[in-house]
């Protein structure tokens, strides 16, 4: 079995979904895949009353020569989850497309902040105070100010990152007090339960915090997370098709 995750039904049912449109059965250019997906998000969104989301093609273990085909598509939004990886193939990229986007989806050490602001433009997994206080210095440092998503653990599950909801109000404040903007809210639900209840209760969250950015719906539930009201949605499989790891 090549999908680590099947395990679960809830999860295997959304990869199905994820699948119909991935590069092993679509087949198609880069351009193809991108158009298929973002079709989707956006006649979820428009079913919600939403805009269409922002794209972001969630590239960690695709070499660079898998990516060049999507940006020559025209495709500008990336996404990355560790800061290693992302340093050593997307500098030689943004030489040659300078206006592209990179987002850190994973999980950030704080000995990293002051490397991620120096290489991303939004970062979607600020979970912790101490991490905050590391942001806040990298920023003055760097003389760089990428966009801020709190990351919100929505399912209450033991291994996952992000700051608990009932702790939200605290690091929201905690940022507000060191300086930083927070743009919005970032999760990924348990991947057993359907999705729905916490993508509705991450954007009640945002609205009850008035932040206008919402980063939810990865392959599987892309189309849920639109309908919901998702700003940002985080494809990997469906565009760039299964990882080896
Ligand atoms: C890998 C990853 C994605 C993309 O997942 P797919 O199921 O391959 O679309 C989205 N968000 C985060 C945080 C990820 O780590």
């Amino acid at each position: 079995m090549r999908l680590v995750r099947v395990m679960h039904p809830g999860y295997r049912r959304r990869m199905k979904k994820a699948i119909a449109i991935a590069p092993e059965v679509v087949g198609g250019t880069a351009a193809a895949r991108l158009a298929s997906a973002q079709a989707l998000a956006t006649a979820a969104a428009r079913r919600g009353g939403h805009a269409p989301p922002t794209l972001i093609a969630v590239s960690k273990t695709v070499p660079a020569e898998a990516i060049r085909p999507f940006l020559a598509a025209g495709h500008r939004h990336f996404g990355e989850n560790r800061v290693q990886e992302a340093q050593v193939k997307w500098p030689a990229l943004r030489a040659e497309w300078p206006d592209v986007q990179l987002h850190l989806v994973g999980q950030l050490q704080s000995n990293k902040a002051r490397d991620a602001v120096a290489l991303f433009d939004c970062i979607h997994s600020v979970d912790r105070p101490s991490l905050i206080a590391a942001l806040a210095a990298a920023m003055a440092r760097e003389e760089r100010r990428p966009a801020l998503l709190a990351q919100v653990n929505i399912g209450g599950e033991a291994q996952k990152g992000g700051v608990a909801p009932a702790d939200l109000p605290a690091l929201l404040a905690q940022a507000q007090a060191a300086g930083l903007a927070i743009s919005g809210l970032m999760t990924v639900p348990p991947a057993d339960r359907e999705p729905s209840p916490f993508f509705a209760l991450l954007a009640q969250l945002a609205r009850d915090h008035h932040l206008p950015w919402l980063s939810m719906g990865m392959s599987g539930d892309f189309d849920i997370a639109s309908q919901l009201g998702a700003t940002h949605i985080r494809i990997g499989t469906s565009l760039f098709g299964e990882r080896k790891s």
